[in-house]
């Protein structure tokens, strides 16, 4: 069987640099260290650092009072920062720099006195720091249906923003009905996609082209591991999300050629390793890498880890 794997495919700058912060922050030695929610949506990650000796909380109030508390990937509330700083938690903030990007845009556009349109999904981490982050009138869409029911006067000045690891397609057609629907509109493109996404998402569908049955790797609450299932799914192959090997049901492989393996921005090689393994032990397999974007971004550490390297 051949296996063709996505490029690029796993980590992205942001998660690296988040797993990092708390790599650092425990060699650091400076009493336990504290991390609000998953630090990047991966079971395997988390566990990995939990043995390293990182605490993983969902409300500060968990935390002691002063520890050194880290922010995950997906960025915070003003109110999660404030809550942080009256307990004089010693934060460490792991956010994205292109999570932080969107926050502060979005803030600049409610500054201007318009109306934010925050293009999300409810619930994920992301949007709650987002929505958490402008002080002025903000308004979460998810697609064209949640557009259309806003109930605000159409000459209304708006500005979206949006989430950034959505699907671009899905995302161009939101934007296009806000821009249809409301009169007075400003807003940076598709461009909030961060790179990681789009990239990952474009690879996707190059390798549909040749696969006939696709396998993400990725957790089932990381936002763009299920895009890219939906993209399979979209370019009309059958399309998995795998947390690991163990989950590779070996029907799905039956009869197939062509095996696509990619993997969310924030799943590790190693679990591609087991996905492939598993693949292996099933059928040999003969792997391939498809051409793709090469990706050099970094993002810098906080200064006080840097300082402290
Ligand atoms: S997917 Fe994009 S926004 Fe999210 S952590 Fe990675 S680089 Fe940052």
């Amino acid at each position: 069987m051949k296996v063709i794997l996505a490029q690029p495919r796993g980590f992205c700058a942001g998660v690296v640099r988040a797993i990092d912060i708390v790599e650092r922050s425990l060699a650091r030695r400076d009493g336990p260290v504290y991390v609000r929610h998953e630090i990047v949506h991966n079971r395997h990650v988390v566990e990995d650092l939990k043995a390293k000796g990182a605490h993983f909380v969902e409300d500060l109030a968990e935390i002691p009072d002063g520890a050194v508390t880290i922010f995950s990937a997906h960025g915070v509330s003003h109110g999660i920062e404030d809550d942080a700083k009256s307990r004089r938690l010693r934060v460490v903030d792991a956010t994205c720099p292109l999570v932080s990007k969107v926050h502060k845009q979005g803030q600049r556009y409610s500054s201007l006195g318009r109306t934010v349109i925050l293009i999300g999904h409810a619930g994920h981490p992301e949007i709650e720091g987002t929505l958490g982050r402008i002080s002025g009138p903000v308004y979460l869409v998810e697609n064209r249906e949640d557009v259309a029911n806003l109930d605000l006067p159409d000459e209304t000045p708006v500005a979206y923003i949006t989430q950034t690891t959505l699907s671009v397609d899905d995302t161009r057609s939101t934007i296009e009905a806000v821009k249809s629907r409301f009169t007075d509109v400003i807003g940076p493109e598709t461009r909030d996609i961060c790179y990681a996404t789009q990239n990952r998402q474009t690879a996707v569908r190059d390798l549909c082209q040749s696969a006939e049955v696709l396998l993400v790797v990725g957790a089932s609450n990381s936002s763009n591991s299920n895009r890219l299932r939906e993209i399979g799914a979209e370019c009309g192959i059958p399309s998995y999300l795998v947390a690991d090997g163990s989950e590779v049901d070996p029907a799905w492989l039956a009869g197939m050629n062509v095996v696509g393996v990619t993997a969310g921005a924030s799943a590790p090689d190693v679990l591609v390793e087991d996905v492939l393994a598993t693949i292996g032990r099933i059928s040999p397999i003969e792997i391939e890498i498809l051409d793709g974007v090469e990706e050099k971004i970094t993002f810098r550490l906080p200064p006080e880890l840097l300082e402290a390297s």
